[in-house]
């Protein structure tokens, strides 16, 4: 089994603004230190406005906090009032972009299609897609999350060759757990993120499967993280509330300790 690098990715959602972003990622950058960068691969998602500030900060001391966006238009450039490009998201050194949050398919209706026409955006500007895949509870009561996931799975990779899918990051995360106080437990964890990894075995190669980060993403704190990063087929966490707390995003990222 090849050795996967955890990635702990904060996502803000619509917290923080740009002065508010500088002093956050100042107070991370000042408390992690060079091994908690050699164990565990580190970035946050801020508002699109927050980006330039973070670049600047990050380029100007040289930190190693990676960052990305929430977000990103399927296409690179044209009339589409209030998007962002991936072009855009490449020029301030990005390095990440969700693409498909639950709040995004719920709230502004998302198909898998849109997602799979992002992934695709992202690659064309050499920007990592984070895809956020996941049941809500519905799905969850009947029991069919592995196979909704899956779809989703399917759906946002159709046609994405294999050099751009092994750098992909998958984030399961159980609609019904985000932000809500109620983490899925290690064992449902694993069971959605062992399948999705299955997933990309029969539908790239089992070597290709063994490259991708899946994370888990749902009201994860310190108090929790470690249980689930415990499980084989998590290689990380995508963090919402938690992250705006730089001190317990901390303890997320030292979950080893
Ligand atoms: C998220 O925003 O992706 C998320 C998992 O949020 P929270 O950690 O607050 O549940």
């Amino acid at each position: 089994m090849s050795e996967r690098t955890p990635l702990m990715a904060g996502n803000w959602k619509m917290n923080l603004n740009h002065l508010e972003a500088i002093a956050h990622v100042q107070k991370l950058a000042f408390t992690l230190a060079d091994k908690d960068y050699e164990a565990t691969e580190v970035a946050v998602l801020p508002p699109f406005t927050d980006l330039r500030s973070v670049q600047t900060l990050v380029d100007g001391d040289k930190l190693k906090i990676k960052y990305g966006a929430q977000d990103l238009s399927a296409y690179d450039s044209g009339a589409y009032t209030g998007e962002t490009s991936g072009a855009m998201l490449a020029k301030l050194k990005c390095t990440y972009v969700a693409v498909g949050h639950s709040e995004r398919r719920q709230y502004h209706g998302e198909t898998d299609e849109l997602c799979n026409a992002k992934v695709k955006a992202a690659y064309r500007h050499g920007l990592t897609p984070i895809l956020c895949v996941g049941e809500g509870l519905e799905v969850r009561k009947a029991g069919n999350q592995v196979a909704h996931t899956l779809a989703q799975v399917d759906g946002a990779l159709k046609d994405v060759p294999a050099e751009h899918a092994e750098t992909v990051v998958i984030a399961y995360e159980p609609v019904w757990a985000i932000g809500t106080g109620e983490v899925a437990t290690p064992e449902d964890a694993q069971e959605v993120c062992g399948a999705i990894r299955r997933r990309l075995a029969e539908l790239y190669s089992p070597e290709l499967a063994d490259k991708v980060r899946i994370q888990y993403g749902g009201s994860v704190k310190a108090s929790n993280v470690a249980a689930i990063m415990a499980q084989p087929d998590v290689d990380g966490a995508l963090i919402g509330g938690a992250a705006l707390d730089a001190d317990e995003f901390v303890k997320i990222v030292r979950f080893r300790d």
